[in-house]
């Protein structure tokens, strides 16, 4: 088939295996161009490891470490008529590339919210690796079943106490309206820190320690974003916020778990970046947009693979790692810095639907957005003819 775009508000339902591949392998590439990163871990597992942060924490690890990667992820695969999800395709890309070097990868296809998805981690690990050393937590997920009680949890995206009003710009229609979402219920609040908090990083951990599987020393991470004054309504201060807050609990209660072999566990504060999870967040499309414009213009824009090399060297795997008073990695740090954000503010209330292409880039967040299926790939034929089939054992 001829697989185009099919883009439905912050969703695309196909996605192209060939532009897939050549995403993975456009990060494989910057990272090896970096060189050999040093100190870094052997075995890792990296839970939600399909896309974005977590896509490129595999990709860092196995070719900037040489890393033997366990990964897990929930995505669609392919049949003769519907394309698999962007995930699927970029983890059989991965999988074939890091084989193809010598690597082991191997990957859960299943609920990582499930005991039974850990024990098939663990039993794999055992069999095929050798102790972990990193665990990198990178889910991002709407609804959660807790696996002792059965019962269905689904995130929110709303404030807390006050409705909350904005600008928000349509992705489909490129219309700027103000949105007003009104504020969660502490039910509401709850079943999102049920989602997206620190309980299931917890469970993960509790679950690798008592079958031995972790190495002395190992290390463990869980990725937030924390924003700023325009952000914060919607994501900091809102039901997400208190979910990543959550995470800091975690860290703490995980690093008592491992004190007995070495090991620590830290919260990474990344920078806002089009994924699948962040462009369903209101606002955040055109506060990316705006962002992308300002930290162009001052030569420090970076991809989800650049901030997992800094992740790396300047957090994980440094002998100085920058942490902030909550002991969490900051990688935020070009995005938060003062200018950047007086710039982003002062933009913001400017942008009408007129001047959207010359306030903003726009075009690149759009152009991202598509790349992220597998669209606008160089080198890929996109008016050829191509399976939808891709092999892949994932288990
Ligand atoms: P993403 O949507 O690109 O990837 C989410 C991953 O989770 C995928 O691999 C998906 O398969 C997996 N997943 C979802 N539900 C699952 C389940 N039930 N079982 C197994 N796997 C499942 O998300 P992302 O934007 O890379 O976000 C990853 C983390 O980084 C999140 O915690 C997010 O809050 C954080 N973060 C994102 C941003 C951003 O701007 N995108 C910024 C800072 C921090």
């Amino acid at each position: 088939m001829i697989i185009k775009p099919k883009v439905r508000g912050f969703i695309c339902t196909t996605a192209h295996p060939q532009g897939c591949a050549a995403n993975v392998q456009s990060q494989i590439e910057f990272i090896k161009d970096k060189g050999a990163i040093a100190g870094a871990p052997k075995n890792v597992l990296v839970i939600g490891c399909s896309n974005g942060y977590g896509l490129a924490s595999r990709i860092t690890a196995a070719f900037g470490g040489g890393a033997n990667t366990l990964g897990v992820c929930f995505e669609k695969p392919p049949t003769d008529k519907r394309t698999a999800s962007a995930g699927y395709y970029n983890t059989a890309a991965f999988e074939q590339i890091a084989r193809d070097e010598g690597l082991y990868a191997e990957t859960i296809n299943g609920d990582a919210f499930s005991n039974e998805c850990k024990d098939k981690a663990i039993a794999l690990a055992q069999a095929n690796m050798g102790k972990i050393d990193l665990i990198v937590y990178s889910l991002g997920a709407p609804r959660r079943q807790d696996p002792i009680t059965g019962e269905l949890y689904t995130s929110t995206l709303k404030p807390i106490n006050k409705g909350y009003t904005a600008k928000n710009l349509n992705t489909d229609s490129l219309t700027i309206t103000d949105i007003t979402v009104e504020p969660a219920t502490q039910e509401e609040i709850d079943h999102t820190v049920k989602v997206m908090g620190g309980e299931d990083w917890e469970l993960w951990i509790k679950a690798l320690k008592q079958a031995d599987v972790l190495a002395d020393g190992c290390n463990t991470v869980s990725y937030t974003y924390l924003g700023d004054k325009l952000t914060w309504p919607i994501y900091g201060h809102a039901t997400i916020g208190k979910a990543k807050e959550d995470l800091d609990r975690a860290a703490k209660a995980i690093n008592a778990e491992l004190q007995d072999i070495n090991g620590k566990a830290n919260v990474a504060v990344l920078k806002a970046l089009v994924t699948q999870s962040s462009s369903a967040i209101p606002i955040m499309p055109l506060y990316i947009s705006l962002l992308y414009k300002v930290m162009k213009e001052e030569g420090t824009h970076e991809g989800c693979i650049q901030q997992l090399y800094r992740l790396f060297t300047e957090g994980l795997y440094s002998d100085s790692p920058r942490l902030d008073d909550s002991n969490r990695y900051r990688m935020d740090d070009l995005e938060m810095k003062a200018e950047v954000q007086a710039k982003v503010e002062e933009l913001w209330p400017q942008v009408t639907e007129e001047n959207l292409f010359q306030l903003t880039d726009y075009k690149s967040y759009h152009e991202d957005f598509l790349r992220l299926f597998g669209f606008g790939w160089e080198g890929v034929d996109y008016e050829a003819d191509v399976s939808p089939m891709v092999e892949a054992d994932f288990k």
